[in-house]
């Protein structure tokens, strides 16, 4: 009980100096919240046994305590982070960064009026579906397109209106789960369709789906295995047969193909993930994928196929519920014209950052290296090759040959400045190797250059100074 004498009381903390600077820019009822809680942090700190020395230590541990909530909370909670992990789609990150045109269509749009749901030339109510349909289907060849919240949602959608009260055929070596606690045989429970496992694990032949086939069947659904691969003694039916036995008994074929590549991104060594264009003239019926990933958008769900499907999926009720916001749709339409009438590679920031050479990122490692350098001498740093990863569940055995500059602290604690570096502003988030932290190049802009040395700077401050 001792140890809580040091505390002052709220009334005496409230004139020192880190909090009575807040007084007149805040409400005093937000910051004796704050202030509460940040005695209350203190208390157990002491329960959980450490120690203060005098009532000048528990002022101080208290005006920093206080100090950080503050900066949190007028930051608001979201923030932005620097992502030096070189894994390009990181989905605890905010998967897909936006490109630049997106943004400026979302500024040019959100702040005001817009024709949304208005056809402009009749002067009457429209559809929020339209504004992107047309140009998913010129660069797909698609006949028609719906754009939804997310992938996931796609997928329930495509599955409720075609499969509902009905079965659904799926090889046991695509039941898979994403991130995120999407799974397909629960996405198949909610959609109210029932699930026909058909194969094994490694091997599932087009025979075996001809012999589930009954008068109950609704639809063939092809999972595209993104996110891990089966190696060895496998076979999978592919895409072309399923159609074929679809086409033959009048049976609809989906796929869920999880990214939406619209890009042959061969000259880059990504080769073996199938493009959109190549899945739809397979003659599939109904394709999705997210509108983020590597299509490099906003997150969104694209479905695209046959006109008499799409339209069952709008007329579906819902569809209402699943709808994207006027913001998704601008980023959206921005993202997918940079396909049609720019130059994706270089405006698609997750595009660009896949094709990024050997040369470029590893003159951005040296340029890493030197403004380290000048915010700290004398730290031990190196320029190091590292395997990059797409990420997003993508390509998940593909190791993207990248630059990283690796800083090693020989006795302080790494741990600490990995603390440290994700709790300052901006946040970074760097990749923890054995007794070094990495921070690759890819995914770090040149623009975040200085900040991210900065941040190290302030961090590596922080941990010496509290030694
Ligand atoms: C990522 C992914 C999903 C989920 O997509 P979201 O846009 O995150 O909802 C579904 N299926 C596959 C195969 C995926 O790779």
């Amino acid at each position: 009980m001792k140890r809580y004498k040091l505390i002052p009381p709220v009334d005496e903390l409230l004139k020192l100096d880190g909090i009575a600077a807040c007084q007149d820019q805040l409400p005093p009822a937000f910051i004796l919240e704050r202030l509460r809680e940040s005695v209350q942090e203190l208390r157990e700190a002491l329960k959980k046994g450490m120690a203060l020395a005098s009532r000048e230590e528990a002022s101080s541990w208290i005006v920093e305590a206080f100090e950080r909530r503050i900066r949190q909370m007028r930051g608001g909670s979201l923030q932005p982070v620097i992502n030096a992990t070189g894994v390009v789609l990181h989905t605890n990150l905010g998967r897909s960064p936006m490109p630049d045109a997106a943004l400026q269509a979302i500024n040019r749009l959100a702040a005001g009026y817009c024709n949304l749901e208005y056809d402009l030339e009749a002067g009457r109510r429209g559809s929020r579906y339209q504004h992107v349909e047309a140009l998913l289907c010129r660069l797909t060849g698609a006949e028609a397109a719906l754009v939804v919240n997310n992938n996931a949602a796609a997928v329930l959608l495509a599955l409720t209106t075609l499969a509902r009260g009905r079965e659904v055929i799926v090889s046991r070596g695509q039941l898979i789960e994403i991130g995120g606690a999407f799974r397909i045989p629960d996405v198949m429970a909610a959609s109210g369709a029932s699930l026909v496992e058909v194969g094994t694990t490694n091997r599932t032949y087009i025979s075996d789906f001809t012999r589930a086939l009954n008068e109950n069947t609704a639809l063939l659904f092809s999972a595209h295995t993104s996110n891990y691969r089966v190696v060895g003694f496998t076979a999978e039916t592919s895409l072309k047969e399923l159609v074929e036995l679809g086409q033959k008994n009048r049976i609809p074929v989906m796929q869920d193909l999880g990214s939406g590549i619209l890009l042959d991104m061969s000259a880059w060594g990504l080769n073996d993930e199938p493009t959109v264009q190549e899945a739809l003239a397979s003659g599939v019926d109904v394709l999705s994928f997210s509108g983020d990933k590597l299509l490099g958008g906003p997150q969104a769900g694209i479905l695209l196929g046959r006109r008499e499907n799409i339209e069952a999926f709008k007329n579906n009720q819902l569809t209402r519920a699943l709808r994207v916001d006027k913001l998704t749709i601008a980023a959206l339409e921005a993202s997918l014209l940079q396909y049609e009438q720019g130059d994706p590679v270089s405006s698609i920031p997750v595009l660009g950052m896949l094709a990024a050479s050997q040369d470029i990122l590893r003159e951005r490692a040296q340029n890493l290296k030197a403004a380290l350098d000048e915010q700290r001498p004398g730290l031990e740093l190196k320029l190091l090759q590292v395997g990059d990863m797409v990420g997003g569940g993508a390509y998940p055995d593909k190791e993207l040959q990248g630059w990283a500059v690796a800083l090693a602290l020989p006795d302080t604690g790494l741990e600490e400045l990995n603390r440290r570096l994700r709790s300052g502003s901006p946040a970074v988030v760097a990749r923890r190797q054995d007794e070094r932290l990495l921070f690759s190049a890819r995914t770090i802009g040149d623009d975040e250059i200085e900040a991210l040395a900065e941040a190290v700077a302030a961090a590596l401050k922080a941990v010496q100074t509290r030694e």
